[in-house]
């Protein structure tokens, strides 16, 4: 457990002060978030656990289900949960996305202020929940899980996964212990300001961590999947790797890419150098016959490259002003929102609205 520096950048301090203030009305107090993916059989006893959990704290709440484009029987369960239950929302993707676009499209669609993610497999223990939200009033914006005991197989699951934590932590430098558990309640605040694409679910709390927001990690029960399989193995490796990359450079290099790219560039020119340099050297000396025209060309080498690289970080000063100026746009196409109005008996008035819903869904809610 540990906090991380308090809120240093004004922009985000506003955002979470505005949030915080918003008129409430009958909006719920806290939307919980489910990326679901092929998991018919683990949907109905999920449901009863988040609410029997939920009845017991009393909260205004809304459990929000995303089908990632399931092959199984997963929205037929979740359509028939919708259809008896008022506080649950469903989002179907077209395809299988992925789940950080189920969690992005998640954060988008909440209506509360407080958000709580998890995973759809009954490996999140919903009763769980009440302690991250006590430990969010306490005063931080993202408060992560930590799978102490994790309850999968050692050398497929849990050996790649602390190695993960390990890199992650020492490169990102955030000192988390457990990124890959989606068991995290958030603020608006950072659920709104971070932008989600690949497979960057893992790496919240470092996007986050950008913001300079305070977060907190604490202990929670992890159980073994007992219906459906894991989508992932260590097939994922070189995607979680490439997103490392790209985590590291937006955190750290976000607002100066062409600082980056003169730093690689300059670690390709010194030894460049140091090689014509020993060349001339050797030649000088007598001690070997190396040709003047060699070190030379040695050291124009280092020099193009280094140009190159120079060249390469004003382009992207160039995308990077590009993105940040340009439209946002969502990373997934909605097919469907079952939102309150459509249920069966609801008015022809509500039901009249859908089209305008639907047309929303494709750029947010
Ligand atoms: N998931 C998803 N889309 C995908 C893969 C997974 O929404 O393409 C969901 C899945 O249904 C589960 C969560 O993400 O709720 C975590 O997936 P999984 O249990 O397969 O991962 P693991 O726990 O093995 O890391
Ligand atoms: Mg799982």
């Amino acid at each position: 457990m540990f906090d991380s520096q308090g809120p240093s950048s004004p922009e985000i301090h506003n955002i979470l002060s505005i949030a915080r203030s918003r008129d409430e009305g009958s909006a719920p107090e806290v939307s919980i978030v489910v990326p679901c993916y092929n998991e018919e059989e683990n949907l109905e006893p999920l449901h009863a656990e988040i609410t029997a959990t939920m009845a017991r704290l009393g909260l205004r709440y809304e459990v929000i289900y995303i089908d990632d484009g399931s092959q199984d029987r997963t929205h037929e369960r979740l359509e028939e949960i919708w259809e008896r239950d008022l506080a649950v929302r469903v989002i179907r993707f077209r395809r299988n996305y992925g789940q950080t676009a189920a969690l992005s499209a998640g954060f988008r669609y909440a209506r509360a202020d407080v958000v709580v993610t998890m995973d759809a497999d009954l490996q999140n223990d919903p009763a769980d929940i009440p302690k991250l939200l006590a430990k969010l009033d306490e005063g931080y914006d993202l408060v992560s899980g930590w799978r102490e005991k994790r309850e999968d197989r050692l050398f497929t699951r849990k050996v790649p996964s602390w190695l993960a934590n390990w890199v992650i932590r020492k490169i990102i430098d955030v000192p988390i212990h457990d990124f890959g558990c989606t068991l995290k309640a958030y603020r608006r605040g950072v659920f709104d300001g971070i932008r989600l694409y690949g497979e960057m679910h893992r790496f919240i709390p470092a996007l986050a961590s950008f913001l300079g927001i305070r977060m907190a990690e604490i202990p929670v029960h992890h159980r073994p999947r007992v219906h459906g399989s894991s989508s992932y193995g260590l097939g994922r490796t070189p995607r979680v790797i490439l997103d490392l990359v790209n985590v590291k450079f937006f955190v750290h290099y976000f607002a100066r890419p062409s600082h980056i790219f003169a730093r690689l560039g300059f670690h390709l020119l010194w030894p460049c150098a140091l090689l014509s340099a020993a060349g001339f050297a050797l030649m000088a000396t007598g001690a070997l016959e190396v040709p003047y025209w060699a070190s030379a060309l040695v050291l124009v080498l280092g020099i193009l490259i280094f140009g190159q690289f120079l060249v390469a970080g004003l382009l992207g000063e160039i995308v990077m002003r590009a993105y940040h100026e340009s439209q946002e746009r969502p990373v997934y196409v909605v097919e469907r929102v079952l939102n309150g109005g459509e249920r069966k008996g609801a008015g022809e008035e509500n039901r009249a609205r859908r089209p305008a819903e639907l047309r929303a869904g494709a750029g947010g809610p």
